[in-house]
């Protein structure tokens, strides 16, 4: 008997040992055969009901044959085997049926847009704006379900088991200079804003100063970064700081609390996680999120090239950080046709302006390419060596500078394992979890609008690594940083840093590295000079996180109420738009443009 409720039994729980009980089940109707048997589904699973076919009982015959697909109903009855040959092995219920005494329609349900049964495909914007039915589908369900059955156990491992305290922090704050771009909520005050905080960052660390020494958050965050496929406007962060820590406690810590809370059906992870450092990540698999399930890592094959009399090679040789680089694609010529090498050629071109020459192994093991007319025997079976090249497999070979080379055969190797796998070849398991920590990132990157200027790679607040403090000062390009990044399967999922904790290194890097105006932090700059401790931290993106564990094509799927890629709730239909009035305390007034006026109007 269920506590709280007067339902006996959900609806994925009779089995042949409960025959002969009676029992009360609520549920929705998910079929209606004909007047003669029913489908009440939960989240639990479906039981057939049958429906009684005599006089007596001719009001619930009339009364359940009526109902709707989709009406809430209860019924009462007995618990009975399923006459021989009628089991429905498929089925954890399939033994049994339950035969109607009394039933009741609770709510009757309208038409409906689409058919709740998880099988029936139906457009995303469809399934947003009706997100309270398509929520009733058992794959929403489970993905709800296992989030919260994950999170409680980071709660226990982390409170219960380390000493961790969970401290809520505001969501009204003010502008976080660097990084992303955050949400405005007007304020009463004339001209006065709050910022929505991109996370919990300035808080944590304070909290550090205020001697909470170990916290942690399931945190709300909010970015304003415009329409992105995957990502979401407001997200949510398994949001960590610690006092008197190193990037090794974070990272065996994370490692520690994955582990606990794990699903079980989702298999084992073991630890510690293998590590890399940036620059390896960006040579190997040009990127710095690289997907370990599969090789098909970037050679540098300068060296064996360097000598010849080859123009684009030549060129490309003669710069500094110039090279000439190569995936290997297993089973290329068997798996790829023309038009995937063209679109490939045609991606490195138009995303990176990176031509790219292909290669080919024959049959007989000698080489298909423009290049080979410049190659001997000797050169071609060394970067037959060097590349591990079989027969049938292709080689995509790009020259320029390092990173650019690395960045466009790294998005190749993606696309490329992509396109194999399409074709049938099995590259990544589908069921593996490749954990991965990236580190030594610098600590600066030249920003992309304007490289000559510098920009943050993870955070303002982020430490020089040790060996590299001195550099700071003398040349803040070449500086390390304490910065690490979780990677699972290729997707960023984690990422934290020992912070700086003295306040005239953090107004150098603010003020003279950065350039920004420091006044806008002066509450944190003048914390730090209170006796603020060495802290560290991390922050793991939930949503990501869990939609890798229940493999969702979106990070959409595990969200209950989320946003449209353009930031939209189309079942609420927000953002909407204010009266005048309701803009006047604030003291603001919308200036339409003219077509939008004219939009409204119509
Ligand atoms: N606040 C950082 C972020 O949101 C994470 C951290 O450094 O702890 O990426």
């Amino acid at each position: 008997m269920e506590l709280f409720v007067t339902r006996t039994n959900t609806c994925g729980e009779l089995r042949s040992a409960h025959v002969g009980q009676e029992v009360t089940l609520y549920g929705w109707i998910q079929y209606q055969r004909q007047g003669l048997f029913l489908v009440l589904r939960d989240f639990q699973g479906l039981t057939q009901i049958i429906i009684p076919q005599d006089e007596a009982h001719a009001h619930v015959k009339k009364l359940l044959s009526n109902a709707p697909v989709e009406s809430v109903v209860r019924v009462t009855g007995i618990v009975s085997l399923r006459p021989p040959g009628q089991e429905n092995p498929k089925m954890p219920t399939g033994d049994i049926e339950v035969k109607v005494e009394t039933a009741e329609v609770l709510n009757s349900c309208k038409k409906l847009p689409f058919e709740i049964k998880d099988f029936i495909k139906k457009s995303e914007a469809l399934r947003m704006q009706y997100r309270y039915l398509d929520l009733r589908s058992f794959q929403l369900q489970y993905n709800l379900r296992l989030r919260s059955q994950i999170v409680m156990r980071m709660r226990e491992y982390l409170c219960n088991l380390h000493g961790f305290v969970d401290v809520e922090t505001p969501t009204l704050f003010k502008r976080t200079p660097g990084g992303a771009k955050e949400f405005l909520v007007p304020s009463r005050e004339v001209g006065k804003f709050y910022s929505l905080p991109q996370s919990p960052q300035q808080f944590k660390q304070l909290l550090m100063v205020g001697g909470l020494d170990r916290y942690f958050q399931v945190a709300r965050c909010y970015r304003d970064e415009g329409s992105r496929p995957d990502r979401q406007p407001e997200f949510t962060q398994i949001d960590i700081e610690m006092s008197f820590v190193d990037q090794a406690g974070i990272q065996r810590l994370i490692e520690g609390l994955l582990q606990y809370s794990w699903p079980k059906e989702r298999g084992s992870i073991t630890t510690p996680f293998p590590s890399m450092t940036y620059e390896e990540a960006l040579a190997d698999y040009g990127t710095d999120k690289p997907d370990t399930r599969f090789g098909m890592k970037i050679v540098d094959i300068s060296d064996f090239l360097r000598g010849l009399d080859i123009q684009f090679v030549q060129n490309a040789l003669s710069y500094p950080h110039g090279t000439v680089k190569a995936i290997c694609i297993p089973q290329g010529v068997r798996y790829l046709k023309n038009k995937d090498l063209e679109s490939l050629k045609e991606s490195a071109k138009s995303q990176f302006n990176q031509e790219v020459m292909e290669i080919i192994c024959r049959p007989d093991g000698s080489l298909k390419s423009l290049l080979t007319k410049f190659l001997g025997e000797k050169q071609q079976s060394e970067l037959i060596q060097a590349l591990n090249m079989q027969v049938d497999d292709v080689v995509l070979l790009a020259a320029g500078e390092h990173k650019q080379v690395c960045s466009a055969l790294g998005s190749l190797r993606l696309e490329s394992a992509d396109l194999l796998e399409a074709a049938g070849l099995v590259l990544r398991d589908p069921s593996a979890f490749h954990f991965l920590w990236v580190v030594d990132f610098p600590l600066f990157l030249p920003k992309e609008e304007n490289p000559a200027e510098l920009e943050s790679a993870h955070h303002p607040f982020t430490a020089p690594h040790p060996s590299d403090t001195s550099l700071l000062y003398s040349d803040p390009t070449k500086v390390r940083s304490q910065h690490y990044d979780l990677v699972l399967n290729g997707n960023e999922v984690g990422g934290g840093s020992i912070r700086i904790h003295n306040a005239e290194q953090q107004r150098f890097v603010l003020e003279k590295v950065l350039k920004e105006d420091s006044e806008v932090l002066s509450h944190l700059l003048e914390a730090l000079e209170f006796g603020a401790p060495p802290h560290g931290g991390i922050a793991l993106g939930l949503d990501r996180l869990i939609s890798l564990i229940v493999d969702a094509p979106s990070i959409r799927d595990v969200i209950a109420f989320p946003k449209s890629f353009r930031g939209r709730d189309l079942m609420g239909n927000a953002p909407d738009y204010v009266t005048p009035e309701e803009l006047e305390p604030y003291h603001i007034q919308v200036s339409w443009p003219l077509e939008e006026k004219e939009a409204k109007k119509n």
